[in-house]
């Protein structure tokens, strides 16, 4: 796959999101926006570059103006291949030339720019070195909710790639955890993933035991054994859009205690996505899924925000954390994953992608959140 993603948009659908993006640009009291390779550019015309290059690529977006693609010119036909490229014009540039003086012209003397998050440093200070006048805001910063919320046929793909890490959770339930390392769990899980359609597996965490109690811990080398929670967590890109789903399920038979906590978990999961609605700000689904823990006892122990968006990435806005007064609209999907976190005793996590339905929401993952007993 070389050039642009497997979404089936169309260079009419890049067209009308490009538009989206500049007036929601010109709103923000900007004079454009500069995108570089990357969530934003993938969303905005398909295109993503095959490595990661230094040379300079820029998507640049004014209000009133067409869109252009400032692309270096060995990587030029590939970038005609988006299927975006049809809604755009590429300038290209090639080595021993000035890019920032190519893209200087495109800007104007003045004016204040949104630029991606990860565009390289070395190049937004080569705009700022050409073009004194300019400045430079995050784009992320500046419009948030640039891509939350999602069209049906967007809707369409990521419920498609939750019901394959559905599928692939179902088939890993009959794999022997007792007696295997992580890291062989975990493999099983990327190999499921592929197996259902993911072209991109972003992680497979498989913690067992006092493992679970990080959440960040991926998969290692220690052996599962009777008696151990597993926190799994999983996902990545199917057609170009994002799963991610956990479960924590036992091997054997579970204490009373870790039934107990598994229980709570579940609870406040289904309190947080019992709090979706339209107009409902991100922090209350927040609240609502940790008052549950709270209110057990187990508060200091949810040491981690309630959800994060997906789409194009598996990371993105909106955020489901304290603070965040965003309001939720229809559209929007984004994860609910409390968890409760014994250090070096055990963990448990539960994680449903969900989305935001006229009058409340929708899960994309619907295996069973009941505590799985696996061998
Ligand atoms: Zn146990
Ligand atoms: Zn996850
Ligand atoms: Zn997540």
């Amino acid at each position: 796959m070389t050039g642009s993603t497997a979404a089936p948009f169309t260079a009419d659908d890049y067209r009308a999101r490009m538009r989206r993006a500049s007036r929601a640009a010109a709103d923000a009291g900007l004079a454009g926006l500069l995108v570089a390779p990357g969530p934003d550019l993938v969303w905005l015309t398909g295109y993503a570059p095959t490595a990661a290059t230094e040379r300079l690529t820029l998507l640049v977006l004014a209000p009133d103006r067409e869109p252009v693609l400032v692309v270096p010119a060995l990587e030029a036909p590939d970038a005609a291949h988006a299927a975006g490229a049809a809604a755009l014009t590429l300038r290209d540039w090639t080595d021993g030339k000035d890019p920032y003086a190519l893209t200087a012209g495109l800007l104007g003397a003045s004016g204040h720019f949104g630029i991606s998050d990860n565009a390289w440093a070395m190049h937004l200070l080569g705009l700022q070195q050409t073009l004194p006048g300019t400045s430079y805001a995050s784009l992320t910063q500046a419009l948030p909710m640039l891509r939350a919320v999602k069209d049906a046929a967007e809707l369409e793909l990521l419920a498609a790639a939750g019901a394959a890490a559905d599928a692939a959770f179902e088939e890993l339930r009959h794999v022997p955890f007792g007696g295997r390392r992580e890291s062989d769990v975990a493999a099983d899980l990327a190999a499921l993933l592929r197996r259902f359609g993911h072209s991109q597996v972003d992680f497979t965490i498989v913690a067992s035991g006092p493992n679970g109690a990080d959440p960040h811990h991926e998969a290692g080398d220690r052996v599962i054994e009777r008696g151990d929670m597993v926190v799994l967590d999983f996902g990545g890109l199917k057609d170009g859009y994002g799963s991610d789903t956990s479960r924590t399920v036992h091997v054997g038979e579970p204490t009373g205690e870790e039934r107990e906590v598994h229980d709570l978990v579940r609870e406040a999961q289904e309190a947080g996505f019992r709090a979706v609605r339209p107009g409902v700000p991100c922090q209350e689904v927040d609240r609502a899924a940790r008052a549950v823990i709270a209110d057990a006892g187990y508060g200091e122990y949810f040491i981690h925000r309630t959800g994060h968006g997906i789409g194009v990435t598996t990371h993105e806005p909106p955020y489901m954390i304290e603070g965040e007064e965003q309001p939720l609209v229809p559209g929007m999907c984004f994860s609910v994953e409390p968890g409760i976190y014994l250090p070096g005793r055990f963990g448990v996590r539960i994680e449903d992608i969900v989305t935001v339905t006229e009058d409340g929401g929708r899960r994309l993952n619907n295996t069973s959140r009941e505590m799985l007993i696996v061998e």
